[in-house]
C-alpha cells in the first residue's frame, strides 16, 4: 500500500470523526437546550435554569424543566393566536420538586397562565408526581395571547424545580344565553391569627336567614332592574370549615380573596358550572369590634376565581343591623350590596371586551342620588339598561351583549376542537432543522430589533 494514500485516508477518518463529535455534541446540545417556539423569560435575569430533560419524563419526549434555586418567576411562553369573545382551554402535564413560594403566598409556584394577567391554572407546590392541570380563559377582546408554563406567578415569586409536558389547546364554544348561576358561600366561623391576636366570629341563625332572604331578592332584581335581560339563579352553600387567612390591602384592610378560601370552595365549584361567585363574610363582632382592620367596605368586587368573578360579601359587626334585612320603613333594598358588587364583574367585563361603560361609582357626576329607602337603585337600573343621560344628550351605560359574555367554563368544551399546532414536537430531523431554522432567524430577528432601538 502506497504510505502517503494511507496517511491521507487515516488523516480523512480522524477528520469525519472530529466532525461527526461536534455534530453530535451540537446535537446533544441543541437536545438539552431546544424550546422550540417557546420564548424563556424570567423576573430575576438568568437565575432560572432552563433544560429539557431526558431523565425526569412523562412520556418518550423529553420534558421542559425549570429550576430556580433562588426565588424568581421563570416561564416559559408562546404567542398564541386566538378568537375574539371564544372560551380556550390550555392543559399539561407537570411535576414538582421542592417548590416553595416566596412568603408562603398562595397562588405563586407551578402553573399554566397568561403572561400579564390573573389568568392562571391551579397552582402546584411542594413536591408532587405527575398530575394534569388545565387553565380555561376566554379570549374577550384579544386575538393573541400569550400562554406561559411557569414557576412562580403574577402575586409572586417561586423556587424549585418543575417539570412540564404534554401541552395542548383547546377551543371551546360560547354559550349564548343570559342565564347566570350564583355560587353564595356563607362561611359560618371566621378563625383568624391578626397580630397574636386569636380572634373567633360565628354566624348566627338569624343573619343566615336575613341572608339568604337577601339573596332571593337578589335573584329577582336581577331580571327586573336588568328588564330582563338576564336571570339569576342562586345556590346557597353553608361553610362549616373557617376561614383561617385573610388578605390585607392598604385602600381595604382585611378581605377575603379567592386564595383565602379557594380549598373550602373548590370541590363545589369543580363539579358545578357557576358564572360568578358571592363569599359571605363576618370580619367583626360585639366582642371583636376593631380587631380585623376593615376600611369602611361591606362588599368588594371586581376579583376573579380562574376567570369567574368573586365578590366578597360582608356581614355587619351589629347583628341589629338592618344592611341585609328587608323593612319597609327603613331598608326596602337590602340586596343592593350584592348587586352592586356583581356589577362590578359586569363593569371589568365590559372593559375588558372593550366597551366603553362608565365607572359604577360614578353615580352623582350623572346627577343620580344615594336615597334614603332604596339606595342607588335608579342608578343600577339605567346602568344596566344603557339608559343613563349624558351632557350630549347620550345614552350610556352596560351593554345588552354583556350579559350574554360569561366566564369559560368545563361546559364549553363538550365539543371541543384541539388545536393540533399548538406545542407539536418536532416529529423527524428534517422538521427538526427547520426548527433550528426558525429559532435561529426569530432570535437574529430579535437582536436586530434590540439594535435598531438602542440606536434611536
Ligand atoms: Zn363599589
Amino acid at each position: 500500500m502506497n504510505k502517503t494514500k494511507g496517511k491521507i485516508i487515516i488523516k480523512n477518518i480522524i477528520t469525519f470523526l472530529i466532525l461527526f463529535g461536534l455534530i453530535y455534541i451540537a446535537y446533544q446540545f441543541y437536545q438539552l437546550n431546544n424550546f422550540n417556539d417557546f420564548i424563556k423569560s424570567e423576573s430575576r435575569i438568568n437565575t432560572a435554569e432552563f433544560k429539557r430533560d431526558e431523565e425526569i419524563k412523562y412520556d418518550s419526549t423529553r420534558s421542559y424543566k425549570i429550576q430556580s434555586n433562588e426565588y424568581n418567576d421563570a416561564m416559559f411562553f408562546k404567542e398564541v393566536n386566538v378568537k375574539k369573545n371564544t372560551p380556550y382551554k390550555v392543559t399539561c402535564m407537570v411535576k414538582t420538586n421542592q417548590v416553595e413560594s416566596k412568603d408562603n403566598i398562595e397562588g405563586v409556584g407551578a402553573q399554566i397562565s397568561v403572561s400579564n394577567t390573573t389568568e392562571k391554572s391551579k397552582t402546584i407546590i411542594g413536591t408532587q408526581d405527575w398530575q394534569k392541570i388545565e387553565m380555561l380563559f376566554n379570549s374577550k377582546n384579544r386575538e393573541k395571547v400569550e400562554i406561559g408554563f411557569r414557576l412562580g406567578g403574577v402575586l409572586g415569586e417561586a423556587k424549585g424545580e418543575a417539570w412540564f409536558s404534554n401541552f395542548t389547546l383547546e377551543e371551546g364554544t360560547q354559550d349564548e344565553n343570559s342565564n347566570w348561576d350564583f355560587a353564595c358561600f356563607i362561611f359560618q366561623n371566621t378563625n383568624v391569627n391578626i397580630n397574636n391576636n386569636q380572634i373567633s366570629i360565628n354566624v348566627t341563625q338569624n343573619e343566615v336567614s336575613d341572608i339568604s332572604n337577601t339573596i332571593t331578592r337578589f335573584e329577582k332584581s336581577c331580571s327586573q332592574l336588568s328588564l330582563n335581560k338576564m336571570t339569576a339563579k342562586c345556590d346557597i352553600y353553608q361553610i362549616e370549615t373557617p376561614i383561617t387567612e385573610l388578605s390585607y390591602d392598604d385602600e381595604f384592610g382585611y378581605y377575603v380573596s379567592p386564595e383565602n378560601v379557594e380549598n373550602q370552595i373548590k370541590d363545589i365549584l369543580a363539579q358545578n358550572s357557576y358564572d360568578h361567585i358571592f363569599v359571605i363574610v363576618k370580619l367583626g363582632s360585639e366582642k371583636y369590634q376593631n380587631d380585623i382592620k376593615i376600611n369602611d367596605w361591606i362588599g368588594l368586587g371586581s376579583m376573579d376565581y380562574y376567570g369567574i368573578g368573586f365578590s366578597n360579601i360582608r356581614l355587619p359587626n351589629d347583628s341589629k343591623n338592618y344592611i341585609y334585612k328587608y323593612n319597609a320603613k327603613i331598608n326596602q333594598f337590602p340586596e343592593e350590596v350584592f348587586l352592586h358588587e356583581f356589577l362590578h364583574s359586569l363593569e371589568r367585563n365590559a372593559k375588558e371586551y372593550g366597551y366603553e361603560r362608565p365607572e359604577l361609582h360614578d353615580y352623582e357626576k350623572y346627577g343620580y342620588k344615594n336615597e334614603r329607602l332604596i339606595g342607588q337603585k335608579k342608578w343600577y337600573t339605567d346602568y344596566m339598561n344603557k339608559n343613563i343621560n349624558t351632557a350630549s344628550n347620550e345614552k350610556i351605560g352596560l351593554p345588552s351583549e354583556i350579559y350574554r359574555l360569561k366566564p369559560a367554563k368545563e361546559s364549553n368544551f363538550e365539543y371541543s376542537y384541539k388545536i393540533e399546532e399548538f406545542f407539536k414536537e418536532p416529529q423527524n430531523l428534517l422538521e427538526e432543522i427547520q426548527g433550528i431554522w426558525k429559532n435561529f432567524t426569530r432570535n437574529m430577528q430579535t437582536i436586530l430589533k434590540q439594535e435598531n432601538v438602542t440606536d434611536m
